[in-house]
C-alpha cells in the first residue's frame, strides 16, 4: 500500500506535546487525582482523556502551541470533507458552512444585545475584542450594529477569509502575546475556544487583565454534565477529538470563572443553524451523511439547541489570582 500524501499533516511530532502537563497537574483545584475516561483509537494516532477528581477533563500528554500552530494552519483543520477524514478533526468544510454561520451569529447576537447596551446603551465607545474570530461572521454583525469589535486568531487563513469577506479588522497571533493594553476592552467574547486552549492559566489571566473592571466575558462551551448524546456516544463523543485540551461541565466552568476573577450573571442555550451534512458528520452517521446526499436534501439548515452548547455571559470581579 502506499503511503498516503497526507501522512505528514496528519500526524503531530512528539515536540507538539507539552512534557510539563502530567497526571501531577491540575490547574483548577491543584489537587490532582486523575482516572482515565477514554482512550481514543479512531484517529490517525492514539491519545487519552483523564478526568480529575474535581471534575475537570483533560487529554494527556496535553498539545502545546506548536501543536496548535500546526494544526491551525493545516488542511485537516479545515476540512475533514476535503481530506477525505471520516473522523471530524476540525471542520467538516469551514469555509463552505459559513452562511449557516451567520445565521448563528446573527441569533447570538440579538440574544447577546441587552448584555452590550448595559455597558454602553448606544454602542458607541463599547470595544469589544473576539478571540478566535474565525470567518468574522460575529465581527461582522457587531460592528453592523456600531461595536468596535475586532478580531484576534492564531490561523492566518481565517483572518484573510475574516477581512476579504467582510471587511473586519482582525490581528494573527496569540491574544496572550499580542500587544493590547490592560483594560482595553469592554467585553472579550469566544466562541468554540475554550476547549482548544493548552494553558489556561496564562489564557484566563490576560482575558482578565485585557478586561475593563466589570467588563464583559463570553464565551460558549459544550456541557458533559447530564448529556445524553456523550453517554451513547462514548469516546466516539465529537469532543473527543485530537485538539480538544479540557473539557469542561457546568460547575467546573463556573469554578473556573470564579478562580481567574469573573462572576457569572448569566447563562442562555447557544443556539445554532447547521446543515444536516454537518450534523450527521457530528454524530458520525456517515451512511446517513450519504443517503441525504443522494436525495440532495444535505444542505438543509436547521436551528437547534446542538450539542448541547451554552453561552456564558460574565463579568470581571477582580483581578485574576496570581497562580
Ligand atoms: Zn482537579
Amino acid at each position: 500500500m502506499t503511503e498516503p500524501t497526507t501522512a505528514e499533516q496528519t500526524q503531530p511530532k512528539p515536540e507538539y506535546y507539552d512534557h510539563d502537563d502530567s497526571d501531577n497537574v491540575c490547574f483548577l483545584c491543584g489537587e490532582p487525582k486523575y482516572t482515565t475516561r477514554f482512550e481514543i483509537t479512531h484517529y490517525d494516532f492514539p491519545f487519552t482523556f483523564k478526568e480529575c477528581q474535581c471534575g475537570l477533563v483533560k487529554q494527556t500528554p496535553m498539545p502545546n502551541e506548536k501543536f496548535f500552530e500546526w494544526f491551525f494552519n493545516s488542511s485537516v483543520f479545515y476540512s475533514s470533507h476535503k481530506t477525505g477524514k471520516k473522523s471530524i478533526w476540525g471542520y467538516f468544510d469551514y469555509f463552505g458552512e459559513e452562511p449557516s454561520r451567520l445565521r448563528s451569529d446573527k441569533w447570538r447576537f440579538k440574544k447577546l444585545r441587552k448584555y452590550f447596551e448595559s455597558i454602553d446603551p448606544d454602542f458607541s465607545k463599547l470595544k469589544l475584542v473576539q478571540i478566535g474570530s474565525g470567518g468574522g461572521s460575529f465581527l461582522h454583525v457587531a460592528g453592523e450594529a456600531g461595536i468596535d469589535a475586532r478580531g484576534s486568531d492564531v490561523s492566518g487563513g481565517f483572518a484573510d477569509f475574516a477581512r476579504k469577506t467582510y471587511g473586519v479588522a482582525v490581528d494573527v497571533g496569540r491574544f496572550e502575546e499580542t500587544d493590547y493594553a490592560d483594560g482595553e476592552f469592554d467585553a472579550v467574547i469566544l466562541f468554540n475556544v475554550i476547549e482548544n486552549v493548552p494553558n489556561q492559566v496564562e489564557f484566563l489571566t490576560a482575558i482578565n487583565k485585557k478586561l475593563k473592571p466589570g467588563g464583559l466575558f463570553i464565551l460558549n462551551y459544550v456541557d458533559t454534565r447530564k448529556n445524553m448524546i456523550e453517554s451513547m456516544q462514548k469516546e466516539k463523543y465529537f469532543l473527543y477529538r485530537p485538539p480538544v485540551t479540557y473539557i469542561f461541565d457546568t460547575p467546573v466552568l463556573n469554578r473556573t470563572l470564579e478562580k481567574f476573577g469573573f462572576e457569572t450573571v448569566d447563562t442562555i442555550h447557544d443556539k445554532r443553524t447547521l446543515n444536516l451534512e454537518k450534523i450527521f458528520t457530528l454524530l458520525s452517521m456517515n451512511w446517513m451523511q450519504r443517503i441525504l446526499k443522494a436525495l440532495r436534501l444535505h444542505k438543509i439548515q436547521l436551528r437547534l439547541w446542538a450539542y448541547p452548547s451554552r453561552v456564558v455571559i460574565a463579568k470581571k470581579a477582580r483581578e485574576a489570582d496570581a497562580i
